[in-house]
């Protein structure tokens, strides 16, 4: 998934939360808002409900005196008295009960007296009225006809708001009853109906008890009665309409919600600023996450030291590299690279040293491939290129750059270090042949560049292989003779200028069981090239200890390889050899080349002086065809020269190799060493080197390596001839 659709995803469900909880908030707040402006319009409702109930039941209280009364009875039933009437029904209930309407009727239902507004008048007057009391007389009436509800009840009334015109006015229709002993005529009595605006005086003093707001009288039709509302019916006109008291209702859910906005606002505002941290933060730790993954796959496929491609890498970009050919016309070239004595600058200075050259290695590389290369660290000093659609110019061109590129000094923290390199270069067209026979063969090609003598390259070619198959056979078999100690030791003389043998140097041997008598030329550099150096020479040197126990006075010579001597447990092995075989140090003189010494490292040094601590003797073998330098001569402690055979052999005609034979005799004196001359075949060679002042031979001459009993037969031999 990429980083966008992360991002987006997140932002998403950040927003959709926060959104979410500020909609839920501000829904759940309406919610109970609303319920609470409900309650109190309920609650409302019933107290104007209850109050005009109560208004009515006070009016009617005050009309109890006059209905409830004898004398009512008599002056309006049993015989009506019209001056009695208006002084004590007119001017009583309608002049100080306040009662804007008062009528009397008889027992059947006429009036018989009328009082309007402070005034009386004709009780036909009633007719403007009469038709909005209707449905009230006929229900006291109805009460009146049954004795058992009027004995329960002390005042029969009936009340109802209804409109006058257009006033609304509460209408009250009551029984007037004896209150001791008086009787009526008939079976009914009279009735007093009463009518008092419901005026907006009225209205006023209402809402002030009931603390309502703009509470008002309204006539309404049944289909304006908008329900639920701050609304109660309180009468009814006679064409049907409704007679409503309207107020504006309290809205305590919403003055909650006025209040409460400016805290909602705030978490509003708290919820956006927290959502845009949020988001920012897991967009951070998101990058963050994607990133350590970008990091992670690169880590999986390049080398941490250099940040080049590793093998994983470097094997898919060469398999699509490979599978491009089918498509494409051009060569895949691949390059593999060794630096040359990697291991010396490891060894000597240090890994932390050799991680900086590596790195150095990598920067070359770097500026010397182009940009459609991979470069690749296979390992320790092992690296690699793939170069696609290329030609076998195009790849030497690159090879010839690479070994020129990693040649030369360089500067390390600890030090300066030679660096050089091999490459081996394999390139192919076709894609039948598999990629990995491609990097098999440029690897065939390094190691041939390699033993070709280094800092150069080597192209791939198909007799490489039979070479390299016979030297894979003949390291499995050298394995095998070291492990069955088929590796045996000839010994050759050395003698003095009489001929008389005074030392042997001893050389290794080994007979192959198919392909015979094998040189040292071959197997010695065969062992130093795949780490067997060492126990050849561990080999050969336990033998010479225990044969040398045979033999006195005589001086034996090994020879040591320059990688045997880089190796620091070397001089413990020597010690446990000779502890082992219990052959004494002084009767060895190790041979050493110049090349051992050219390192001139502190741990060779340190390896030389331990060695002839211990009582060995040094010699530098083959000298004259190195660098033949004064200085090693000096700084180490050096007890012999041999003098090469190549010098040895074209004496004595040479007069090129007699100076230079010459000059090493002259120089060895100076210095207080001894001289050996190598390869002495004829005698007339052997003269030339006495006249020089040579003291010591070795040669055909003086005799052939030969087994160690021969030894013992030349030494009693010779110690015949003495007696
Ligand atoms: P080297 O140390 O110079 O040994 C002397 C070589 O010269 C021997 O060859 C010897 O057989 C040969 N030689 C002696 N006299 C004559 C002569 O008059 N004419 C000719 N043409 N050759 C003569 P070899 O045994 O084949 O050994 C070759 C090289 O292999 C040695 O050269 C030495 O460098 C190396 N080598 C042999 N054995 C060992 C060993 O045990 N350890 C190590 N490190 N190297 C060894
Ligand atoms: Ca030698
Ligand atoms: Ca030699």
């Amino acid at each position: 998934m990429d980083r966008r659709n992360i991002e987006l995803k997140i932002f998403g469900l950040v927003a959709g939360m926060a959104a979410g909880m500020i909609l839920l908030a501000g829904f759940a707040l309406t919610i109970a808002a609303r319920h609470a402006d409900t309650r109190e319009r309920d609650y409302e409702q019933t107290l104007v409900g209850n109050g005009l109930r109560q208004r009515a039941k006070e009016i009617q209280a005050a009309l109890n005196p006059y209905i409830i009364w004898d004398e009512a009875i008599i002056k309006l039933d049993n015989r009506f008295d019209p001056a009695w009437a208006s002084q004590n029904i007119g001017q009583s209930v309608g002049g100080a009960l306040g009662n804007e309407v008062v009528f009397v009727l008889d027992a059947d239902n006429k009036s018989i007296y009328g009082h309007v507004a402070g005034k009386d008048v004709p009780p036909t007057a009633y007719a403007r009225y009469g038709g909005r009391a209707t449905r009230l007389i006929e229900k006291v009436r109805e009460i009146e006809a049954d004795p058992k509800k009027v004995a329960e009840l002390r005042a029969v009334h009936r009340s109802r708001v209804t409109l006058v015109g257009d006033d609304p006015m509460l209408i009250t229709v009551s029984l007037v009853r004896p209150d001791l002993k008086a009787r009526t005529r008939g079976p009914r009595a009279p009735l007093l109906v009463t009518g008092t605006p419901v005026a907006d005086s009225v209205v006023k003093a209402f809402s002030d008890r009931f603390l309502l707001h703009d509470a008002r009288i309204q006539v309404v039709q049944d289909t304006q009665l908008a329900t639920p509302a701050a609304q109660r019916v309180i009468g009814k006109t006679a064409d049907g309409r409704r007679i409503v008291m309207r107020w504006t209702p309290r809205k305590p859910g919403e003055e909650l919600l006025r209040s409460a906005s400016p805290i909602l606002g705030a978490a509003l505002l708290a919820a956006v600023v927290g959502s845009i941290l949020l988001f920012r933060t897991t967009r951070r730790a998101v990058k963050k996450l994607l990133l350590s993954e970008a990091e992670a796959k690169h880590l999986s496929l390049h080398d941490p030291l250099t940040g080049l491609a590793n093998r994983t890498l470097f094997t898919d970009r060469l398999v699509h590299a490979h599978a491009l050919l089918r498509r494409k016309s051009g060569l895949l070239g691949v390059l593999c690279i060794d630096l040359d004595r990697f291991k010396e600058v490891n060894d000597s200075y240090g890994h932390d040293a050799g991680d900086q050259l590596i790195r150095e290695v990598a920067r070359r590389l770097k500026t010397i491939c182009r940009d459609t290369d991979t470069i690749c660290r296979l390992g320790g000093d092992e690296f690699a290129i793939i170069q696609p659609d290329t030609t076998p110019a195009g790849a030497a061109a690159l090879a010839q750059r690479v070994v020129e590129g990693l040649s030369g000094e360089v500067d390390l923290t600890i030090g300066r270090a030679e660096l050089s390199c091999s490459v081996g270069v394999a390139v192919v067209s076709d894609a039948e042949q598999g990629q990995a026979e491609l990097l098999r063969q440029a690897d065939v090609a390094l190691y041939r560049a390699k033993e070709g003598g280094r800092g150069r390259y080597c192209f791939f070619e198909p007799e490489m292989d039979a070479a390299l198959r016979l030297r894979k056979g003949l390291e499995r078999d050298l394995r095998t003779a070291l492990e069955t100690e088929a590796l045996k030791v000839a010994y050759q003389p050395l003698t003095d200028a009489r001929g008389q043998i005074i030392g042997v140097e001893a050389l290794a041997r080994w007979t192959h069981p198919e392909r015979g008598e094998i040189a040292p030329a071959i197997f010695i550099p065969l062992a130093e090239s795949c780490g067997l150096i060492g126990a050849v020479g561990s080999a050969v040197f336990r033998r010479a200890c225990y044969d040398s126990l045979r033999w006195s006075g005589l001086e034996v010579s090994v020879n040591v390889s320059a990688l045997q001597l880089a190796d620091p447990g070397f001089v413990d092995d020597m010690v446990a050899v000779l502890a082992e075989t219990g052959a004494r140090a002084d009767v060895f003189m190790l041979e050493i080349t110049e090349t051992a010494l050219l390192k001139d490292s502190d741990g060779v040094h340190e390896a030389l002086r331990r060695l002839k601590r211990l009582g060995f003797r040094l010699a530098l073998d083959d000298f004259g065809t190195g660098y033949a330098s004064l200085a090693y001569l000096r700084r180490h402690p050096i007890d012999k020269l041999k003098i090469d055979r190549s010098f040895v052999s074209s004496l004595p005609g040479n007069s090129e190799s007699l100076a230079v034979a010459s000059a090493i005799v002259s120089l060895a004196k100076s210095l207080g060493l001894k001289t050996t001359a190598e390869g002495v075949e004829t005698q007339g060679q052997l003269d030339a080197l006495i006249k020089l002042g040579c003291a010591e031979f070795q040669g055909f001459l003086l005799g052939r390596p030969m087994p160690a009993d021969a030894i013992g037969d030349v030494i009693a031999g010779a110690r015949e001839t003495v007696r």
